[in-house]
């Protein structure tokens, strides 16, 4: 089976908007069991968008096309494939009884433009957003003239926004995809996330005993992201559920201390999850993350449960003030230094009177290092019932990627406490 994904918007060709449908749809197709054979960007241009199409439509089985399906003047995806297709658009009443509901919803007048979001191909299924008020079409091209004589094909229509086009795509896409092309062959995918260890090292400790299953058809990925490194585990076949079974055991067997999740489990979720679990809590003293650690912790839906709350402590004098922190500690040792790191962390817990508490303190450069305290360096502290743990790391990455880096480490260091 073909598929081609077109995403359209001149925003993402003058680089104002990151294309990330790209990322998320080749990854949730894949996850399915289907590959993406070709993506193309195009801006909001008539003859752009319909060239794509009608190309796409050559060779593909299933065509999506991304973006468009707004109310301005832009937004032309829909008017542009209805046309290319020779299908007449009419005005479905109950599509435009949702949109006006949910402007009656926000207790906002209905603009008039909206209504051409109303606007159905004929022969269109009608892929419902509940986020907002452009629905998906989804088309059936049946036949496709611009395959002659290798049957019909589909094409989709999703909105532009990410927060619209993913449940979308799990509600309404999924289905329809799984429906009208059923793998040809059973497919399994594991993908077991792993925080502290290196991508070379991790595939030196793995690739050997996995050579076997390899050779019975099992493929095998790594993804080094900030911080951790992913480890894909894909087979097809009738045998496809057991081979990734057996992976996945020999990668637990060697790395499992580093496993802190499978498939979409985020550091955060987990650390959230875990504390949940135990009745514990947890507070935070970010000095050199600049509140990067809590923004992960609250980007966790239910992590008020567990996090009553944390310090962004980046100067001295509010390192003493708000946590306790002694000028003597600080005119001895520095700022950055593992004695500063273990009284942050210490007067966080006592004063919030939480389970556990992270403190980190470091050196995000690019200015700043010494060389005895290079750019990079990076104490981290966990507080708790048992005492007090620091770490000393040298995370030397530009300053977005540290305080990526040294927030992933931080969780890490509380995750293996948690885990034993
Ligand atoms: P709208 O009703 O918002 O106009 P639309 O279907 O017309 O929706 P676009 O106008 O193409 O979609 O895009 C709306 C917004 O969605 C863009 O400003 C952009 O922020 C986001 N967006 C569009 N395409 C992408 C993409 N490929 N990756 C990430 N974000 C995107």
């Amino acid at each position: 089976m073909t598929i081609e994904l077109i995403n359209t918007g001149s925003e993402l060709l003058l680089g104002r908007v990151l294309n990330t449908h790209q990322q998320w749809l080749c990854r949730r197709l894949s996850d399915l069991g289907y590959a993406v054979q070709r993506q193309v960007m195009v801006p909001d241009t008539a003859t752009d968008i319909q060239q794509a199409v009608r190309e796409a439509l050559g060779r593909a089985d299933l065509v999506i096309v991304t973006g468009g399906l707004g109310p301005t003047s832009d937004d032309i995806t829909r008017d542009l494939i209805a046309q290319l297709l020779g299908k007449k658009l009419h005005l479905d009443p109950a599509v435009l009884a949702v949109i006006q509901q949910f402007f009656a919803d926000r207790k906002r007048p209905m603009p008039a433009n909206n209504e051409v979001q109303a606007m159905v191909p004929e022969g269109a299924t009608v892929l419902p957003n509940p986020f907002g008020t452009a629905p998906g079409l989804a088309i059936p091209v049946d036949p496709n003239p611009y395959r002659a004589g290798a049957g019909g094909s589909w094409l989709i229509m999703l909105p532009g926004p990410p927060r619209e086009l993913r449940p979308m795509f799990e509600a309404a896409v999924k289905p329809l995809v799984l429906r009208e092309f059923p793998l040809e062959s059973a497919f399994a995918c594991r993908t077991l996330r792993t925080s502290g260890v290196g991508e070379s090292a991790l595939q030196e400790r793995v690739a050997p005993p996995l050579a076997a299953l390899v050779a019975a058809g099992l493929e095998v990925g790594y993804c080094a992201r900030v911080g951790q490194v992913d480890v894909r585990l894909i087979a097809r076949g009738p045998t496809a559920a057991g081979v990734v079974g057996q992976a996945e055991a020999v990668v637990q067997r060697l790395l499992g201390e580093f496993v802190y999740g499978y498939d979409d489990d985020g550091m955060a979720g987990v650390i959230v999850q875990l504390l949940t679990a135990r009745k514990m809590t947890l507070a935070l003293a970010e000095s050199c993350t600049g509140g990067g650690i809590a923004n992960q912790i609250t980007n966790v839906s239910g992590a008020s449960a567990v996090f009553p709350g944390g310090f962004v402590t980046y100067s001295n004098e509010f390192k003493q003030a708000s946590l306790g922190v002694r000028a003597e500690t600080l005119a001895a040792h520095g700022a950055v230094s593992e004695a500063v790191a273990r009284e942050m962390a210490e007067g966080a817990r006592a004063r919030l009177g939480t389970d556990f508490a992270i403190a980190v303190t470091g050196i995000a450069g690019p200015t700043g290092g010494t060389p005895g305290k290079p750019v990079g360096t990076v104490f981290m502290a966990l507080a708790g019932a048992f005492g007090t743990e620091v770490q000393h790391k040298l995370n030397a990455y530009e300053r977005e990627a540290f305080k990526q880096v040294t927030t992933q480490q931080a969780l890490e260091m509380l995750r293996r406490r948690l885990v034993g």
